[in-house]
């Protein structure tokens, strides 16, 4: 169990950390992994027998990512993160068509995309989708990438990645899929999704954060962003972060082993939700008739402010979050739970995720007190109401 002192500055009080989609606590396989690399003076492109050695820790890394993906490892790039890998694809594409419940490294590197529908529970609208696609002509078509996440970082919602893919096949327009939160928590193969893309992060299976990889299929390259010296196959310049990518590898190994853990979150998940339903059975879980994430639970709480709820929460030992981790510490609507066409709610709802250290116990006792505080809080409005 791994417990997160609240403040480097104040007494070590401790918070019980459940905020795993925002960014997880370093797996121990990764720190080990890094810290045996951390002595050697190691640029993967020197002749010499460091660079030898460093090379070899490279490419042990990215077979370790793409035995977790199923894929070749040639076709996978490392990058800076999720961010920089999905901007990557996208910058080799004229139209993007993409959902409105994309994470923002995909909604800002696309402006002017088209975008799908949602349904309420939260999964992209394929007949919608479909009816994009039916105006693409065959022109058009080599210049369009078509990008869906995984799966939501928000509420958990995986989406229909080989429906998808499928679609776009017939279509004859490539298709990136932004894998970040799906990634160590469902087993994916990814040459059976049928995906010419893919964007991955470390830091959200355990390893450091800066550290991410873009999986492109066969001949297909993602559009190098950053020029320089040719790493990574030309596509991507700049000398390695080795120590990080190692972590990364080791992370995505450990994630493999990892899957029973994710079964039995999705278990405690649920018990933590009827327990909480039963006792306020006002509250709702959001995309709950999705096929969702094992690890996230994003819930919908009519008497509580979802900052009030985060910051109350905090106080009493626990780290959720309100929707996605805020930027610059401003609170701004979520723009994936009013998609979901619940404007209204989108300023009570609070995200819960576990992950690979996660216990039974701490799902319990995060629901014990968020009944209590909720019903305290909601009585205490009807109190004043009356
Ligand atoms: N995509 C999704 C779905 C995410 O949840 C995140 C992280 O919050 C990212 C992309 C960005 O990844 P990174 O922090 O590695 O740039």
């Amino acid at each position: 169990m791994i417990r997160v002192p609240n403040n480097a500055y104040s007494e070590m009080t401790e918070n019980l950390y459940l905020d795993y989609n925002a960014t997880a606590p370093l797996h121990p396989d990764a720190i080990a992994a890094m810290q045996d690399a951390f002595h050697a003076p190691a640029n993967p492109s020197s002749v010499h027998r460091h660079g030898r050695s460093a090379r070899a820790r490279l490419e042990r890394a990215r077979n370790q990512l793409a035995s977790a993906l199923s894929v070749r490892a040639s076709d996978i790039t490392f990058t800076s993160g999720g961010t920089e890998a999905s901007n990557m694809v996208l910058a080799g594409y004229q139209h993007i068509i993409t959902s409105e419940i994309e994470h923002d490294a995909v909604l800002a590197a696309s402006p002017d995309a088209q975008r799908i529908r949602t349904s309420p529970d939260g999964v992209v609208d394929l007949s919608h989708l479909k009816s994009l696609l039916g105006g693409v002509d065959a022109q058009a078509a080599p210049a369009t990438l078509v990008s869906v996440m995984g799966a939501n970082n928000e509420t958990g919602a995986i989406q229909p990645i080989q429906e998808i893919a499928a679609l776009c096949k017939e279509a004859g327009v490539h298709f990136h899929s932004d894998m970040v939160q799906l990634l160590g928590k469902k087993q994916l193969n990814l040459a059976q999704t049928g995906v010419d893309y893919a964007s991955f992060s470390a830091h959200k299976i355990g390893g450091p954060a800066g550290v991410g990889a873009v999986y492109s299929a066969g001949a297909l390259r993602p559009t190098p962003v950053i020029r320089g010296g040719g790493q990574e196959q030309g596509s991507r310049s700049g000398t390695e972060n080795l120590i990080g990518i190692v972590g990364f590898g080791a992370a995505a190994e450990a994630a493999l082993k990892g899957y029973a853990h994710f079964a039995q979150l999705a278990q405690w998940r649920d018990l933590a939700e009827q327990k909480l339903r039963a006792e306020a059975p006002e509250i709702e879980v959001i995309a709950c008739n999705a096929d969702r994430l094992a690890n996230t639970s994003a819930l919908y709480l009519p008497f509580m402010r979802s900052e009030m709820a985060v910051m109350a929460l905090d106080l009493a030992g626990f780290s959720i979050s309100a929707g996605a981790a805020c930027s610059s510490g401003k609170m701004k609507p979520s723009h994936v739970i009013s998609a979901m066409g619940m404007a209204d709610k989108a300023g009570h709802v609070i995200r819960i995720s576990s992950g690979w250290n996660t216990q039974r116990e701490e799902w319990m006792r995060l629901a014990e007190k968020l009944i209590e505080m909720y019903k305290s809080n909601r009585d205490r409005q009807a109190e004043a109401g009356r």
